[in-house]
């Protein structure tokens, strides 16, 4: 019960393109009645729909695929391309591979990702998949899941996405299993990695479910890693 899962999606403006990482749950309730909000929240930075040039997934789950279509299954980035590791699209849009019990996963990404299936563009691990964004395969979790570093000016950050839903969790242990992962020991390997990446290159993340805005910095300890968010600045 006092688990926050936040879903926070970066914008990012290359100066030529506008990129949003992942849509959050759109219309679907699984996550209960406060989500669904990623529109608005658009709306209130003063960004268009019609203008996102790219749509970028980390992978096929429910939470991060939802809100392509609104209920009425209108496709509300109308003017983007959007990108998603093949292997993540065939098993969530296919009933064989992710089984009965997540059935609601495979009805979401079906009903988002085939209207916008003809511009889809599948990525591959390591590619510099628009100008600065880079894919790097983190699977696990699912079978595609991937993060993206983002540079510019010699700075970067990196989107972190479902690496760890939690900033103690399986960031102190980052061992421990995740029961929604396709495979967990894999998703456990691929955090590590990562997580050992990060904090080495002192690059900033934002975490998909940390708690708002999930901006923050990675060190290393004895047993795993530490999260430091970064302090809120109110008054700009
Ligand atoms: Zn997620």
């Amino acid at each position: 019960n006092n688990i926050v899962l936040e879903q926070n999606s970066p914008i990012v403006n290359t100066g030529d393109k506008l990129v949003l990482f992942d849509t959050g749950m759109g219309s679907a309730q699984g996550f209960g009645p406060a989500t669904g909000r990623q529109q608005k929240s658009l709306k209130e930075a003063g960004i268009k729909p019609e203008d996102v040039d790219a749509v970028v997934f980390s992978h096929g789950h429910i939470d991060h695929i939802g809100g392509v279509v609104d209920a009425n299954d209108k496709v509300l980035f109308p003017n983007a391309q959007y990108y998603i590791a093949e292997s993540d699209f065939d098993y969530w849009t296919n009933y064989d591979k992710a089984g009965p019990q997540l059935k609601a996963f495979v009805d979401q990404a079906r009903k988002n990702l085939l209207p916008v299936r003809d511009r889809l563009v599948f990525y591959k691990d390591d590619q510099e998949i628009l100008p600065g964004i880079h894919a790097l395969s983190a699977p696990g979790h699912t079978v595609g899941h991937t993060i993206f570093v983002i540079s510019s000016g010699g700075k970067s950050f990196a989107y972190t996405a479902d690496l760890t839903h939690h900033p103690i969790l399986l960031m102190e242990k980052p061992r421990m299993e995740f029961a929604y992962d396709t495979d967990p020991k894999q998703a456990a390997n691929s955090r590590v990695k990562m997580l050992d990446m990060l904090a080495a290159n002192k690059i900033p993340v934002l975490a998909y479910h940390y708690p708002w805005p999930g901006v923050g910095h990675i060190a290393k300890t004895a047993e795993g890693f530490h999260y430091v968010p970064e302090p809120m600045q109110m008054t700009l």
